[in-house]
């Protein structure tokens, strides 16, 4: 054995991979079957616009040039679909990475993240990463307890992480509770507000349109994405939208050419086309009901959610369940790494996935 971890840097020494959702290649590849389903990653079972695949065919003969590494094109597109200066915008290689360059850019060993109990596992393994503290305040019905994280702050609080909707819960913190909660954050606290689920979430009726917000808190960053509503997980992009000296920071940590060339193009054209995004909010409502009326019948409980997912408490270990379902050919996501070993986070799916998943529930949970 080499002892090459007694060489890597301190934080990354305790440092655990995240884990994904299973592939279906690799389940197909483990256990020999076909035709299996994925409701593990949270992803569009719509897929993109389908203006998407010209735009992808039409950049295929640029791919032996680099990207325009500041993006202009899509933040132009960003910048008129918000209504927010370009300078404000932070592109990312999902939003995964501007989460990771505000702690590279604020964050290091002698100070503190804060975020809640059940939050997103990239905010645990940035934090770790740099070798700075966790502060993981308890949550309150399964999501952020914005009083107690108030309460929380220390003079070493550097950055705070909070999403809304929260993954891997579901739960959504309110305007009016965001609002008192920015006004007592201290003004050289950064608040990373993560909203990869925003698209499911806006109409409801108190869900806070923050952008609005980013004159009154200089210290908040917006962060939202392709990934989810618009379907573009596997082209990796996301943004960020901030004070622009904030956004002048990350550019100096940000990787050359971190979103590539068919990202940006798809997701410019993927901004156009709303009432893809619009099917897909209205797809995620009829399957969310879908789901949690087959969860009644089970007499299963579930964490309402307002993203694109739905937690559900097994009433028992989880993993023999999601090891039931995956050979029943649904792959579904296990939470005990976040602390919640009797619950299954199940992606919301087209109608028939939903069925699949819910008959293959209804067998495994006899
Ligand atoms: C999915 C997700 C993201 C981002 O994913 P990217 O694909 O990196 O844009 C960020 N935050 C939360 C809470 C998520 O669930």
């Amino acid at each position: 054995m080499s002892k090459f971890i007694t060489l890597a840097n301190a934080g990354v020494q305790q440092l655990q991979p995240y884990q994904p959702g299973k592939p279906i290649s690799e389940l197909e590849r483990e256990l020999g079957i076909s035709h299996s389903i994925k409701l593990a990653s949270n992803e569009n079972p719509l897929g993109p616009s389908e203006k998407v695949n010209d735009v992808i065919n039409a950049a295929l003969p640029e791919l032996a040039l680099y990207p325009d590494g500041n993006g202009f094109a899509l933040k132009q597109a960003l910048a008129a679909h918000l209504n927010v200066e370009m300078e404000s915008i932070t592109l990312g290689n999902g939003s995964e990475e501007i989460l990771r360059m505000l702690v590279q850019a604020f964050v290091n060993q002698d100070n503190e993240t804060l975020f809640s109990q059940y939050a997103f596992a990239v905010y645990a393994i940035a934090t770790q990463m740099v070798g700075a503290k966790a502060n993981i305040v308890p949550a309150s019905q399964w999501g952020n307890d914005l009083t107690a994280m108030l309460a929380a702050i220390t003079p070493k609080t550097r950055l705070i992480f909070i999403a809304n909707p929260n993954n891997p819960t579901g739960t959504w913190v309110g305007e009016q509770a965001l609002r008192a909660f920015l006004d007592h954050v201290p003004k050289d606290v950064f608040v990373a507000l993560d909203e990869a689920y925003y698209e499911y979430a806006v109409n409801t009726s108190d869900y806070p349109d923050t952008l609005g917000w980013l004159k009154d808190y200089p210290n908040l960053i917006i962060l939202r994405t392709f990934s989810k509503a618009y379907g573009l997980a596997g082209l990796r992009v996301g943004y960020g939208i901030s004070h622009p000296e904030v956004a002048d920071i990350l550019n100096r940590v940000r990787p050359a050419f971190n979103t590539n060339q068919l990202a940006q193009a798809a997701a410019t054209v993927a901004l156009q086309d709303q009432d893809h995004i619009a099917r897909a909010v209205a797809t995620n409502e009829k399957g969310m009901q879908q789901l949690m009326g087959a969860c009644d019948d089970l007499g299963l409980g579930y964490i309402p959610s307002k993203g694109n997912f739905l937690t559900v408490d097994m009433g028992q270990a989880a993993a023999p369940i999601y090891d039931a379902m995956l050979r029943e050919g649904v792959i579904l996501r296990p939470l005990a790494n976040y602390g919640l070993p009797n619950h299954l986070r199940i992606t919301v799916g087209l109608p028939d996935e939903n069925a699949r998943c819910i008959e293959a529930l209804g067998t495994v949970c006899q």
